[in-house]
């Protein structure tokens, strides 16, 4: 064994049941966990404790917080109280300093000095640190010692009541240990709120220190996300025979899941309990009509190829249509047809190809003017006779599939699916897959010709810069907010 996996989660106080479901479903899919750590409180302003909790899977450690905790004979959580070091099976070395700091300030430094530590958890931050983000009311300058004590190799806090994403570019120290600084939002808000990694034994295999800490890290470029549509992008074109090879992408490889650090925070729109939903890279659709793109994805949070792989490893006994991750997906979708309806004449497109060989399930929609609904059959046979005639490809459709089928298909079988959806109506284009060569790109193809974007067609060639993709999820978000149930939810708790 060379490392671990750990688990570190800013649960919300009044969500800590849920907490636990989510952390023993990532524990399955992701772990097993050396340790699990809540930070933050764990209990609400009024001082209740979490009841009725499940049967934590892998130790939950939790903190004091900021609210005075006496700890609970009942509970099913490890409270650790103020101040101190523990160490987990592995070896692994988890210093805490939470609650009141005025009660442990002179214990700190016995404690601590000259005790390298692999994690360390704390409510504030340094200062040294909130400096540099220019962030007052986050830092506490008590626990600017414990950096150079401790020399954590993550160092894990929330800053406040609400917590605050984020994560400084790592630093190395003389001796080449690294630190990373993570803080993390809180359950329920649109900030990441948890972050699962592996953690080797050995501190030296930690080598992507980027800069000495106080000099000023260098920015560096965003490496290109390793991206599941640029493997399938190979298939396009000539290539499009070519017999694809079996990829067996891990969750913390795959740009769909959320847990994975590479995830790309910045265009995530809404996030609910099995689904969320952000804005498109390299969009279709231009801002020109509605200020910003409106193409978006709907994924689910767990890493599953497809709605079937999810049902049978989460809610066998069900269809797939009945399973929750299927239910609430539908929920996004009409609210995004709620939301676009309200900007004027429009349709949304959704479309999804689901194989049992995928990576991770995904369903893409764009906005469509309500009048071109009528010419989109005639565009979409000429795209299957222009894939046919270049590719040999055979696509073939049923409008408005019987019910009973589609659901077989759904449950069973490949399929891709383009769907154009009013507020009172519904067409659906179903495709059998049967052959395992197919035009990935054909739903965005049809559209991009529909639209008049056939420049447009090629994702990877309109890709926008971050600070683009990010705005276009603030507008997305903005328009989206009276229609987002997860939203609503999470404030009515
Ligand atoms: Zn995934």
């Amino acid at each position: 064994m060379n490392s671990v996996k750990i688990l570190a989660i800013n649960p919300s106080p009044t969500e800590i049941s849920k907490a636990v479901r989510i952390s023993n479903n990532l524990h399955k899919k992701h772990g097993p966990f050396d340790g699990i750590f809540f930070l933050g409180d764990v209990i609400t302003e009024d001082g209740s404790l979490p009841e009725e909790l499940d049967e934590p899977v892998a130790s939950i450690f939790h903190f004091e917080g900021v609210r005075k905790y006496e700890g609970s004979e009942k509970s099913k959580l490890k409270f650790m109280k103020q101040c101190g070091i523990l160490r987990l099976a592995s070896g692994i070395r988890v210093g805490y300093v939470s609650g009141k700091l005025d009660d442990i300030e002179s214990d700190m430094e016995k404690v601590f000095a000259n005790q390298f530590l692999d994690i360390l958890v704390t409510y504030q931050w340094p200062t040294t640190i909130a400096k540099e983000e220019k962030l007052s009311l986050v830092g506490d300058s008590r626990l600017n010692d414990l950096l150079e004590w401790t020399r954590p190799r993550y160092w894990f806090c929330v800053g406040s009541n609400n917590g605050r994403f984020f994560e400084r570019l790592p630093f190395k120290w003389d001796d080449d240990r690294v630190t990373r600084f993570i803080s993390l939002g809180q359950q329920g808000t649109q900030d990441k709120w948890y972050y699962a990694f592996n953690l080797n034994l050995d501190p030296l295999m930690d080598k992507e220190g980027v800069s000495k800490f106080g000099e000023k890290p260098q920015i560096q470029q965003k490496e290109a996300p390793v991206e599941i549509e640029s493997r399938k992008r190979k298939l396009e074109g000539p290539e499009v025979r070519v017999k694809r090879e079996k990829k067996n992408v891990a969750p913390e490889n795959c740009f769909f899941c959320v847990s994975n650090a590479k995830a790309e925070l910045h265009m995530i729109i809404s996030i609910a309990d099995y689904s969320y939903m952000t804005v498109a890279k390299g969009p279709l659709t231009t801002r020109d009509k509605l200020g910003f793109s409106g193409h978006g994805l709907i994924i689910p949070i767990g890493h599953y190829p497809t709605f079937s792989k999810y049902r049978d490893a989460e809610e066998p006994d069900k269809k797939v249509e009945e399973t929750k991750l299927f239910k609430e997906i539908e929920q996004y979708q009409k609210s995004v047809v709620s939301m676009f309806t309200s900007l004027g004449d429009y349709k949304v497109v959704f479309w999804e190809i689901s194989r049992a060989n995928a990576i991770h399930h995904h369903i893409q929609f764009v906005p469509l003017e309500a009048k071109l609904e009528e010419h989109f059959e005639t565009q979409m046979k000429k795209q299957i006779a222009y894939n046919q005639k270049k590719y040999g490809s055979n696509l073939v459709y049923t409008k408005d599939m019987e019910s009973e089928k589609l659901s077989q298909l759904i449950n069973n079988g490949d399929y891709m699916q383009i769907r154009i959806v009013g507020p009172d109506s519904e067409t659906k284009y179903v495709f059998e897959l049967i052959e395992d060569n197919v035009d990935l790109q054909f739903p965005r193809r049809v559209l991009a010709f529909l639209m008049k974007l056939g420049r447009r067609v090629i994702w990877d060639k309109c890709r926008e810069t971050l600070l683009e993709e990010a705005s276009q999820k603030d507008v997305f978000r903005e328009k989206f907010q009276p229609f987002d149930f997860s939203k609503e939810k999470n404030n009515n708790k």
